[in-house]
């Protein structure tokens, strides 16, 4: 089942105005399985609404309009969809009576086209608004198609009431039966345009089926969700493309459960009872935020040293001078120092250590814009140390920054596993 919607009134075309009536609208529908197929924005133009609303009956079962059903002349909405449909208007007594009640209740004269709020649809059924004057309709187009036209008022508040109130009933009653299941797949290492030329072929052509990737400094998630007539057709697509997928994406994926990256690796940790601590230049702390946004890393993490400085990473971490000077400061031997310095200060079991280049300029630095070197210190005799070079063609200092973090969780996750720490 398929719905349109059109928000009236020419001030939702201003600059300063948006439509998020829909986005309610979108919502509810889809938890009932109505897809949404298209939204439209139409001024107070009699024939661009007549138009608009023809199309979208001509294609979609539910028409929903929001707007435009106050008193004044361009208050087109009931016209238009009267016009479109070629059926007459009939002044409602008893909403008619409920308007001139209100402005009794204000003590204030009821202008005469507050008359125009009780026009209603031959045939519609009134939909009541307990936040406002004008009233809502719901119009069956014809008994044979069965689409309707549902007409809502303008104002948030009024349009959320009423929508609850009248309109989702009488939508579950229509909506087929269905049911819908998610499944996540949270992916890193590899970029939007490769993980899609993967699984592509795999999610591509699937009945019942939606496929969203969406990607944010170097993480992905991909949902596939599936709407079926029932929960275990909903959940077996579901899962059948998400495993395809996976197998296909390989060690890019870190967790099938929609949980963040620092999330698994916390869970490793936490559950071979390891500690963590960290060595940040670039990132100036960045590492250690993320890490410490998890609820309970106080049981696996025990801090994290900012040594922006040469002299700070000397001093602290105690990365060779002459290494400094010889290599510079975003250097895998700097790199590799860095993690080896801050596990042995620290005594932690893992180390991770950033130091790079995030621009915009080079800073006197021999690396280009963008380099970053990673490095991972281990438990093992002697210490295991992995050190990983990243360029990243931006020269936007947060975005360098950001990717850079991520791409260090993303080599502790790696290792975490190489070493056999499962995330339970
Ligand atoms: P009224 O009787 O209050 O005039 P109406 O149904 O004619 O109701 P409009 O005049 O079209 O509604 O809109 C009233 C106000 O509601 C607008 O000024 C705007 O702030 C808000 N509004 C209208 N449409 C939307 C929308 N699609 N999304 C968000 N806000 C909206």
């Amino acid at each position: 089942m398929t719905a349109e919607i059109v928000a009236v009134g020419s001030e939702m075309l201003t600059a300063g105005r948006l439509d998020t009536n829909s986005l309610f609208i979108t919502e509810h529908l889809n938890s009932l399985g109505i897809e949404v197929t298209a939204k439209h924005v139409i001024g107070d133009d009699n024939g661009r609404l007549v138009t608009a609303i023809r199309r979208a009956l001509a294609d979609a079962d539910i028409l929903i309009l929001s707007g435009g059903l106050g008193p004044t002349e361009d208050d087109l909405t009931r016209d238009a969809v009267a016009e479109a449909l070629g059926c007459q208007m009939l002044a409602d007594a008893e909403t008619l009576h409920a308007i001139e009640q209100r402005f009794r209740t204000m003590k204030r004269e009821m202008p005469a086209i507050n008359r125009r709020q009780a026009m209603v649809l031959e045939g519609a059924e009134i939909l009541r608004n307990d936040k406002g004057t004008a009233p809502g309709q719901w119009r069956v187009v014809d008994e044979k198609s069965g689409k309707v036209v549902v007409m809502l008022p303008g104002p948030p508040s009024e349009l959320k009431s009423m929508f609850t109130r009248e309109c989702l009933p009488r939508l579950a009653a229509i909506a087929p039966p269905t049911a819908i299941h998610t499944a996540v797949l949270r992916v890193t290492g590899i970029s939007e345009s490769q993980l899609d030329q993967t699984i592509a072929p795999i999610y591509l052509n699937r009945a019942n089926l939606a496929t969203t990737v969406l990607a944010h400094d170097g993480d992905l998630q991909v949902r596939f969700r599936a709407q079926c007539a029932t929960l275990d057709a909903a959940i077996a697509l579901t899962e059948e493309v998400a495993a395809r997928a996976a197998e296909a994406l390989g060690e890019h994926v870190y967790s099938r459960l929609d949980e963040p990256l620092e999330v698994v690796i916390g869970n490793r940790l936490a559950a071979a009872n390891s500690t963590l601590v960290v060595a940040e230049s670039a990132t100036g702390g960045g590492l250690a935020q993320r890490i410490t946004g998890v609820a309970g890393s106080s049981a696996y993490f025990i801090g994290g040293y900012v040594t922006y400085s040469k002299k700070m990473k000397t001093d602290v971490l105690g990365v060779p001078a002459a290494l400094l000077e010889e290599f510079g400061a975003v250097s895998k031997e700097t790199a590799q120092a860095m993690a080896e310095g801050a596990r042995l200060a620290a005594r932690a079991d893992w180390a991770i250590s950033i130091t790079g280049n995030a621009g915009p300029s080079t800073d006197g630095s021999e690396a280009p814009v963008g380099t970053v070197y990673i490095g991972v210190a281990g438990p093992g005799n002697p210490i295991e140390i992995t050190v990983t070079h990243r360029m990243w063609p931006v020269n936007d200092r947060g975005r360098v920054r950001a990717f850079a973090v991520q791409s260090a969780l993303d080599l502790l996750n790696r290792r975490l596993i190489a070493h056999g720490l499962l995330s339970a």
